[in-house]
């Protein structure tokens, strides 16, 4: 790294009001030349970002509490992942893995391999975002299995194209006036534990019946399913849910491919969070924070599975770009090297203690939940559990308007989700909660 570069202190500091004024003039000229689709939380603009830190145009420096949505989980400038990406960008920006092949990609795969808990032999293919391999998972399944069909769930979320969206639950923002949707998408009940108040095994057995009994095992190639479910409010499955729904698939002939895009890589103390339950999925996409930062995603499954698709079959100009694949040797390397799996479960009990004593008094948070460092709560009416998105939008507006960057998720907008980065210091994660239940607290 270059010895101009001085670290980022790590405390939150208001130089100005937000926006400040390069940021307000920057907003101009966002709105001007950027499409209105493309919206933004934060009412400012970045220029660096380290650990827990973002620095914005007028010098204020915010608390990160999203990881721009779980991907810096090692940081947005990690040594380990910028002197990679700078070597590699010195030695050879791009040459199409499907034209003249190199090693980084091979290595990113051999890592997949190693982490990933796919049984047997795996063999991985690379994309660049979530979306796209959430398509590739669907494509190999039904060259796989040669049927059509592919399940998700309710509250479930995998993206933003046309097969994505269709995967996906939510209408507004994700759907609504885009479509036709793609076909031979089914949508079935999931495990809302808060909501549903099923166990794990009934929750399961009411899911499998939908299965059976409107779509058919023999015509579905594939269930897709989020082991925790992130946009969707960040929903942990009753304990046994999963397990028994892979059972099912494995004994009627359906993949079962697993979206660990936003769980994966040791953002729930785990490298993925199927793992944990012991589910051995035979299709895994990955994405988010495989690559601290950088654009990359990937199919891991079975061998078997993966070479269904014949030569050619899978692909893109960019797939596995070879920047991409050494920022993600150094995010992995990161992550082994200073142990993030233990570090996400530091920050479970850190912010989990946080909310306890803030649900202690104020029964609006009807609900605590997640894994790791992948946490929220759910704001709720208190005498009738009605989702409170309201509340929700206020509270995460207040603590963004003082520096914290908040976010909310769930079907019904009523979830603020943590999601900080895992080399983020004690001090100022506590700093961005106490502003986040204050904020709360004021309402
Ligand atoms: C973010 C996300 C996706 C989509 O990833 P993109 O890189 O935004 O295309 C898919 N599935 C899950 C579970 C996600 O969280």
């Amino acid at each position: 790294m270059s010895e101009q570069h001085t670290a980022l202190p790590q405390s939150r500091h208001l130089a100005t009001d937000l926006p400040g004024p390069k940021a307000r003039a920057l907003q101009q000229r966002h709105s001007a030349a950027v499409a209105a689709g493309v919206s933004a939380l934060m009412p400012t603009y970045a220029v660096r970002s380290d650990r827990g830190i973002i620095e914005d145009v007028d010098g204020n420096r915010l608390i990160d509490l999203g990881s721009g949505i779980a991907v810096t989980t090692v940081g947005a400038s990690a040594p380990a992942v910028v002197s990679a990406v700078a070597d590699q960008a010195a030695q050879f920006t791009h040459s199409c893995f499907m034209v003249t092949p190199y090693e980084g990609y091979i290595a990113v795969a051999e890592k997949l391999s190693e982490l990933t808990p796919v049984p047997g032999q795996s063999r991985s293919a690379l994309f660049n975002s979530g979306a796209e391999a959430v398509e590739n998972a669907v494509k190999i399944a039904r060259a796989y299995t040669g049927k059509q069909a592919v399940a998700a769930f309710d509250h479930a979320y995998h993206g933003r194209t046309t097969l994505t969206m269709t995967l996906t639950a939510k209408s507004m923002p994700y759907k609504h006036s885009f479509g036709p949707f793609a076909p031979e998408i089914y949508r079935v009940s999931g495990s809302y534990p808060y909501r549903d108040g099923l166990t794990g095994d009934q929750a399961a057995e009411r899911a499998i019946d939908q299965l059976e009994k409107q779509i058919g095992a023999g015509s579905l190639a594939a269930v897709i399913i989020e082991p925790i479910q992130g946009e969707g409010g960040f929903i942990v499955p009753a304990e046994g849910f999963l397990t028994r729904v892979s059972q099912w698939c494995r004994e009627n002939d359906v993949l079962f491919i697993a979206d660990e895009i936003q769980t994966g890589f040791a953002r729930t103390g785990a490298w993925f969070a199927c793992a944990e339950e012991g589910v051995e999925p035979d299709l895994i996409t990955t994405a988010k924070g495989i690559a601290g930062g950088m654009p990359l995603s990937a199919v891991t499954g079975r061998a078997d599975v993966m070479d269904a698709a014949h030569s050619g079959g899978l692909g893109g100009t960019y797939g596995g770009n070879p920047v991409a694949c050494a920022a993600a040797l150094g995010a992995i390397g990161t992550m082994e090297e200073l142990d993030l799996l233990s570090r996400a479960r530091e920050i479970e009990a850190l912010v989990t203690e946080h909310l306890r004593a803030a649900q202690a008094n104020d029964a609006r948070i009807g609900d605590i939940r997640g894994r790791g460092a992948m946490l929220a709560v759910e704001l709720v009416d208190p005498e009738t559990a009605a989702p409170e998105a309201a509340l929700a939008g206020a509270v995460a507006a207040a603590a963004r308007a003082v520096g914290v960057v908040t976010l909310t998720c769930g079907t019904y907008g009523n979830v603020i989700r943590l999601l900080p980065p895992l080399t983020i210091d004690d001090e100022l994660l506590r700093e961005g909660l106490t502003v986040i239940t204050e904020a709360l607290a004021a309402r």
